[in-house]
């Protein structure tokens, strides 16, 4: 496989570089992306809404709102490597993303290949001008690793759908405008069969979202009510019954976005080490050498699924093992951070370098180890699917939905 450039692909990084640097600012060596991560107070994160929001305003006007989306929904059409050298480019700068990662990475690519023209025409072009911000109500408190047993559900009543339930653990929903939601509308089938895939509006009479605060002081995901909220019956997506098929193509492109995105680089890393003077520890060194070589792997993992997608092959595993790629450099990268810092790792948000940026770098692992799906279930998708051994063993199956225990 050949790493570097091609002359095409050097060309969109000159062409994204030339305009990123027009209309934005160059991050500082080691700054980090501090101002594009948590917000710990409710004003700060209104206010990284507006400035992500009108960031996507600029880049749609530019034509840059989604380069891997295809022409006639809005994209530049690129190749799935194309996009990912403009988002390496994007992340050399200073500015606000972040909360259009359910949208145009997860919702957008599901209404364009289940979705009907309406919804399209509807939905899409709102999501890219980052005037809607979309979320994912699949999760519930009884439902998470094990999603198809979700007890959410949906009951036809002329030509709206009745929704009813819990979801949990919903990343911005308390700034949402749309939900991507599954919900059960036959509990007599078994439990992968009876789920249908909705479009919500957030803005519905009966939806209530209450926002769950972090130990960080962060307000990411939320617990979100579903108290009779009617849904036309133009916003299911796909076929009645077929949600779990649909659902498929949010989760992996939800593990190939997470996968190919990263807080920070081990260049900032290198950076810290410098300003800790530190970098002279060999042990720290060959700390380095690993996370730079991780990065890299996990760069070229990127851009082989982002092909197979643009050439049309649904990713399988390959979105797993990115997955499980990125929790563990996570991992390492905030270990790492703090061995750097030493006791100045105690300091907390302010009074910390980087306004505590490499605090948050440390926490976020246990996030990343868990959320669009555990390593656990990472494992079990690479043990079934790559290595070919035996399903978990499971005496229930094709029971229906309604025979099976509940947690
Ligand atoms: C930062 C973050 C953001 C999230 N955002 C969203 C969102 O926007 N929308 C949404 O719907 N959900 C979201 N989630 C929820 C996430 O998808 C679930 O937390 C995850 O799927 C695990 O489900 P659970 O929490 O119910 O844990 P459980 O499924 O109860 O798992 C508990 C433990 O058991 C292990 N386990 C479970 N089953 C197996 C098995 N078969 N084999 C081996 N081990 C197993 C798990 O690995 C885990 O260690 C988010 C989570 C996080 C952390």
């Amino acid at each position: 496989m050949d790493v570097d450039d091609t002359p095409a692909e050097a060309a969109v990084r000159a062409e994204a570089r030339a305009w990123f640097e027009s209309v934005a600012k160059i991050r500082g060596e080691g700054e980090g992306h501090w101002k594009a991560f948590r917000a710990k107070t409710d004003d700060a994160d209104v206010a990284q809404l507006n400035m992500a929001k009108a960031w996507q305003r600029q880049k749609f006007d530019a034509g840059w709102a989604a380069p891997h989306w295809p022409r006639h929904f809005g994209g530049q059409g690129r190749s799935g490597i194309e996009a990912g050298v403009v988002s390496e480019e994007e992340t050399r700068f200073d500015v606000a993303a972040n909360f259009f990662v359910v949208g145009i990475d997860m919702a957008g690519p599901t209404l364009m290949a289940h979705g009907t023209d309406e919804q399209q025409q509807r939905l899409l072009p709102p999501m890219l001008r980052g005037e809607e911000v979309w979320c994912q109500l699949f999760s519930e408190p009884g439902s998470g690793s094990d999603l198809a047993s979700l007890s959410t559900r949906a009951e036809r009543d002329g030509d709206e759908w009745v929704i009813t339930g819990q979801k949990v653990w919903t990343s911005f929903a308390h700034s949402s405008d749309w939900g991507i939601c599954l919900a059960r509308t036959d509990p007599h089938v078994s439990k992968h069969a009876g789920i249908t895939y909705f479009v919500v509006d957030m803005h519905s009479p009966g939806v209530t979202v209450r926002p769950l605060r972090q130990i960080d002081g962060a307000i990411h995901f939320n617990e979100v009510f579903l108290d009779a909220v009617r849904v036309p019956h133009a916003n299911v997506v796909g076929d009645v019954g077929d949600g779990w098929r649909v659902a498929m193509t949010t989760l992996t492109a939800e593990r190939t976005s997470i996968g190919g995105g990263g807080q920070t680089g081990w260049r900032d890393i290198v950076t810290l080490a410098r300003l800790f003077a530190v970098n002279d520890n060999l042990v720290l060194r060959q700390e380095l050498a690993r996370l730079a070589t991780l990065e890299m792997i996990q760069r070229w993992l990127v851009y082989r699924v982002r092909t197979a997608v643009a050439q049309g092959v649904a990713p399988g595993p390959e979105a797993s093992v990115l997955k499980l790629l990125n929790s563990y450099q996570v991992e390492h990268t905030g270990s790492t951070v703090m061995s750097i810092m030493g006791a100045t790792g105690t300091l907390w948000h302010d009074d910390a370098p980087d306004a505590g940026f490499w605090q948050d770098v440390f926490l976020f692992q246990w996030s990343s180890r868990i959320g669009g799906g555990t390593e656990n279930i990472q494992r079990n998708i690479l043990a079934e699917r790559l290595l070919g051994l035996p399903r978990e063993p499971d005496p229930l199956k094709g029971q229906p939905w309604s025979a099976l225990p509940k947690s």
